[in-house]
Parts: structure tokens; C-alpha cells; sequence
């Protein structure tokens, strides 16, 4: 077991953080910027140490501040949460020849999966089902590039194999803008991540975005925890996220859920980590593979029982997984509304003192958020300010729990998105459920 870990993060995620190791006895360090003294996490933590300034370069991105952070409080491991460091390769491995534990997958697997070409073909050999493209990289003769694009079938995608957060990627539509598409994208790629590989992908019209959640420890046990759908995004950030996802039956979930328990073996993974997949007319193709606990991570929790981040620090304690497949039962249905701070018809962020904070409660209603009242929201970080996430035995149910917490709940003094929640909460399509990536924007008109 882990005697004394450092939460290299900030916010609910660093406060949820916080509450497993407290309940397995884990010794915490909060590090954190100038901003961020009051956070309630660091409030909480056997001991806390300053990191840096308020911008996250200086701070929750400054990786020799939180190394020394973890020497001089005599840590045994870092947890980096979502975002910042959770996905640097390079970090984690630094972590672990600073003699700690990275609780995440080791750092190979962290590039592996960083690398989208690799990661495609990794799920290839494990017979995860990917998006029909081209086989690796793309090369130089753009004869060979037109003819891989027409075996493929317009339209197309462009992606850059180092890309992430939506970005370095081009869709074309006929072979006219084929070749200038790619230059485009190589180009682009080249500069923002340092690599210009690129590969082709179909692309698809009207998917669904369905994920994995699976969990590996180091004595090769895997296990998958269902599926979330999170097709509710708004410029490819989710919005709203669910478990299960409406209409996949237990012979899918068991299908691909299988595949992506086996991938994880063969890549040899260790922790927590979710493969996304797009999911149209009955057929699942994978995209990639976060190797992190997510935002969402809390739907799977309600629906399974199991806890995620308790599970992410006995197995990087050297545990083996608490669970076996056949041990894992899905539950009812769970929805999780990311709470921002931010205006909900322009979608500014909306920093600032919360006046009056009233967190909604009862049966099956959860609240994973670092604010209270008097907190100042700082203009520094992400806008999301907390997440609000239900379970009922139906759907249905939880829905009808849903409306009645976002009534409930009350934030004064900045602005939340929580009309906008109630609105999707009331939307019918959304209702009948199943509804396509695109939805929200098109519902939005934008
Ligand atoms: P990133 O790492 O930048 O998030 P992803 O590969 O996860 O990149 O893709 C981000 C989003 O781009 C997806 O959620 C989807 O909306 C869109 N996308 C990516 N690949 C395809 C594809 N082949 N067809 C349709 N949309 C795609």
C-alpha cells in the first residue's frame, strides 16, 4: 500500500482524490498554485506545498517543482488526475526514475497510446474494431494517397498522429482537395505537436461517441466496467455523459468490452483508462485510448459499485484488481451534468465569488465539486466547476432525478451552465435517447 501520495492537480478531481486515499489510509500532499490556497482539497490534505504562480505552466504543469514537492514530504507516488500531466509520457517517466510511483500506466504505454498510428494498430492486433483507413502513416506519393482515399471511400479524415484535443485534423470531401488536405494537415501537425505524421480515416457522418472504461493491474488481470455514452459535446468537449449507453445490449458491451480487456493485456496496461469509440449503425470503431481516469468516471461507479480511483491506488500499490469480470454487474442507469462556470448562451467562461451555493441531495444524487460558498472561482484553470451525477434503477428514473437536482440546485454570484442542463434534461430527443455527436450543435445552432 501507498503510504503518502502527492495530487499533482486541482479542483473536484484533487478533492475526489483526496477522499479515496483518506479512506485507505494514504498520507496526501495537496500541490498547488498561488490561486489556489483555497481549495477545499488543499484545505483537507495532511500537508500541502506551493508549486508555483497562478498560471499552470509555473504551477500544476511545472514538473521539477512537483517532483521536489514529492521528495521533500518523503512521497511515495503522484497521482495526476485529468488533463495537465495526466498523459505526458515524459512526466511519468520522470516520475518513476525520481524513484516514485506514477499512479497511471507506465510511461511506454502512456507514448504508445499518445501516438495514435501505434495506438490504431496495437487495437488492430487485438482485434479492437477501428475506423477503416490506411494502413500507418502516410507517405509521400500522392498517387498512392488518392488511391488509398478511393478505397476507403469519400469523405475522409486527415489526422495527425500526435494530435489531441480535437485539433490537426481535416475532413475532405472529394479527391479535388485530397492532396492539398494533407500537406495542410502535415504541416499543421509538424508545428503544433512536433510530428508531422499523418494517417486517413473514413469518416463518419452521424456517430455516436461510446467509451470503455476498463481497469488492469501489474499481474495481468483486466477487467471492462461497461460503456458510457458522451455524445452530448459542444466543440468536441462532452457536456453531458451516461452509463449504460441507451440501446447497446449486453451482447455488444460483452463483445467489445472483451476485445478491449484483451488489448489490455497484450499491451501489457496497468490502471484505470477507457477506450472511445464512435459508434454508428450498430458498428464500433475505435478512436483512441485515454490513459487516465476521466471526468465521467463517476456514471461507471454508480452503475458498477466499483471505485475507480480507490481501485487506480491499491493496483499502483502493487494490489491485485479487488474485481473479476464475471464479479462485475451493470446497474441501472447514471447521468452526470458537467457543471461550468460560464455563461450559458455564450459560453464565456464566468469567473468569480460564489454568493450563495446550495448543492442539490436525497437518493441516488451525487455532487463531485471542490466550491462552497464564499469561494472565489479563479479565471485561471478549466471552467468546470463541479459535476452533479444521479442513478435510478431506469432511466427513465434517473432522468426524473436529474430534473428535479438541477431545480434543486443553486449557484449565485457567477454564471453556471445549469440552464443549459435543464434545457438538454427536458430536450425529447435526448429524452428517447441516443442521440449523435452533433446533436447539441445543431440544437444550439451552431
Ligand atoms: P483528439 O485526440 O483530438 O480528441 P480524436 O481522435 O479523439 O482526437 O477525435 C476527436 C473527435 O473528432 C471525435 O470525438 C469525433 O467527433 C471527431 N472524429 C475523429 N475521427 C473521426 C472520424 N473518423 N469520423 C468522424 N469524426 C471523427
Amino acid at each position: 500500500m501507498l503510504e503518502k501520495i502527492v495530487i499533482a492537480n486541482r479542483g473536484e478531481i484533487a478533492l475526489r482524490i483526496l477522499r479515496a486515499c483518506k479512506e485507505l489510509g494514504i498520507k496526501t500532499v495537496a500541490v498547488h498554485s498561488d490561486a489556489d490556497r483555497d481549495l477545499k482539497h488543499v484545505r483537507l490534505a495532511d500537508e500541502t506545498v506551493c508549486i508555483g504562480p497562478a498560471s499552470s505552466t509555473e504551477s500544476y504543469l511545472n514538473v521539477p517543482a512537483i517532483i521536489s514537492a514529492a521528495e521533500v514530504t518523503d512521497s511515495v507516488g503522484i497521482h495526476p488526475g485529468y488533463g495537465f500531466l495526466s498523459e505526458n509520457a515524459d512526466f511519468a517517466e520522470r516520475v518513476e526514475k525520481s524513484g516514485f510511483v506514477f499512479i497511471g500506466p507506465r510511461h511506454d504505454t502512456i507514448r504508445m497510446m499518445g501516438d495514435k498510428v501505434q495506438a490504431i494498430k496495437a487495437m488492430r492486433e487485438s482485434k479492437v474494431p477501428t475506423v477503416p483507413g490506411s494502413d500507418g502513416p502516410l507517405g509521400d506519393n500522392p498517387e498512392e494517397n488518392q488511391r488509398i482515399a478511393r478505397e476507403i471511400g469519400y469523405p475522409i479524415i486527415i489526422k495527425a498522429s500526435g494530435g489531441g484535443g480535437g485539433r490537426g485534423m481535416r475532413v475532405v470531401h472529394s479527391e479535388a482537395s485530397l492532396l492539398n488536405a494533407i500537406s495542410l494537415t502535415k504541416s499543421e501537425a509538424g508545428a503544433i505537436f512536433g510530428n508531422d505524421m499523418v494517417y486517413m480515416e473514413k469518416f463518419l457522418t452521424n456517430p455516436r461517441h461510446i467509451e470503455f472504461q476498463v481497469m488492469a493491474d501489474e499481474h495481468g488481470n483486466a477487467i471492462h466496467l461497461g460503456e458510457r455514452d458522451c455524445s452530448m459535446q459542444r466543440r468536441h468537449q462532452k457536456v453531458v455523459e451516461e452509463a449504460p449507453a441507451p440501446g447497446i445490449t449486453e451482447k455488444q458491451r460483452r463483445k467489445i468490452g472483451d476485445r478491449c480487456v484483451d488489448a489490455c493485456k497484450k499491451i501489457g496496461y496497468r490502471g484505470a483508462g477507457t477506450f472511445e469509440f464512435l459508434y454508428e449503425d450498430g458498428e464500433f470503431y475505435f478512436i483512441e485510448m485515454n490513459t487516465r481516469v476521466q471526468v465521467e468516471h463517476p456514471v461507471t461507479e454508480f452503475i458498477t459499485g466499483v471505485d475507480i480511483v480507490r481501485e487506480q491506488l491499491l493496483v499502483a500499490g502493487g494490489a491485485p484488481l479487488s474485481y473479476k469480470q464475471k464479479e462485475i454487474e451493470i446497474k441501472g442507469h447514471s447521468i452526470e451534468c458537467r457543471i461550468n462556470a460560464e455563461d450559458p448562451t455564450n459560453f464565456m467562461p464566468s469567473p468569480g465569488r460564489i454568493e450563495q451555493y446550495h448543492p442539490p441531495g436525497g437518493l441516488g444524487v451525487r455532487v463531485d465539486s471542490h466550491i462552497y460558498n464564499g469561494y472565489f472561482v479563479p479565471p485561471h484553470y478549466d471552467s468546470m466547476i463541479g459535476k452533479l451525477i444521479v442513478q435510478g434503477d431506469t432511466r427513465e428514473i434517473a432522468l426524473a432525478r436529474m430534473r428535479t437536482a438541477l431545480d434543486e440546485m443553486i449557484i449565485e454570484g457567477i454564471k453556471s451552465n445549469i440552464p443549459l442542463h435543464k434545457e438538454i434534461m427536458r430536450d425529447t430527443a435526448f429524452s428517447n435517447g441516443g442521440v449523435n455527436i452533433h446533436y447539441l450543435e445543431k440544437k444550439l445552432g451552431i
